[in-house]
């Protein structure tokens, strides 16, 4: 009995997260009281970035066993984020293109249980976000991405490859390689006039500066549209 008691708890930790109150139970919506909340605030949308802006490419690497975890996130190669935050990217990428560059995403929006995962396999605060806080991946409010060169769709060169734990990947590493430093620096200054902020340890990751009031959400791809 005490063994089957154990092995239902194992079995869905992510469950026994959400489901069990504690002093500071992190607000997670459903599907369900997501579409409340954009009733009363259409701002809180999650736009699918792929239609918004046409011209951006989606290499969504948790789609694919190529990422940190070498398993398989998410079932479908889908980038979404929350209406003033696609709206942003949208007039960023409109710059970076008078610059023969575009946008490429690896991440964006990422449903909850991605981040509850993320935890029971890294299990250091310091490499992903505590499931007690979630992250701004969760909120819709945070964008993963690099630049390519619009015509041959090549990565422009940056500091290391995505998700990379190494001290290079910080936002103000030291960069020998001109051409490394001049793509770093166009992204990050770019980025920042629209209202993104780079990660201080991932020169990839954008936290999107107006996003309060826009909740943690637990709706994976497949449910939305
Ligand atoms: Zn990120």
């Amino acid at each position: 009995m005490k063994l089957i008691v154990v092995t239902i708890f194992l079995g869905f930790p992510f469950l026994s997260l959400v489901s069990q109150p504690t002093e500071n139970k992190l607000k997670v919506l459903d599907r369900k009281t997501y579409e409340l909340s954009i009733q009363k605030n259409p701002n809180k949308e999650l736009i699918n970035l792929e239609k918004k802006i046409p011209e951006i490419l989606l290499d969504i690497k948790y789609a694919t066993p190529d990422n940190f975890t070498k398993q398989v996130i998410y079932k479908e190669a889908k980038a979404f984020a929350r209406k003033p935050v696609a709206e942003a990217l949208r007039k960023a990428n409109l710059e970076f293109l008078q610059l023969g560059y575009s946008i490429k995403i690896f991440d964006a929006y990422r449903p909850y249980r991605a981040t509850v995962k993320f935890f029971e396999i890294v299990g250091d605060t310091r490499y992903v976000a505590s499931p007690k806080t979630g992250s701004r991946h969760n909120k819709g409010c945070a964008i993963d991405l690099t630049l390519v060169d619009q015509k041959t769709k090549k990565e422009l060169p940056m500091p290391t490859e995505y998700d990379s734990f190494r001290k290079e990947a910080w936002a103000e590493s030291t960069v020998t390689d001109p051409e490394i430093l001049k793509s770093r620096t166009i992204l990050i200054s770019t980025l920042k006039q629209y209202g993104f902020r780079v990660n201080k340890t991932e020169w990839w990751h954008y936290d999107f500066l107006e996003c309060s009031g826009f909740e943690v959400l637990d709706i994976p791809f497949e449910e939305l549209e």
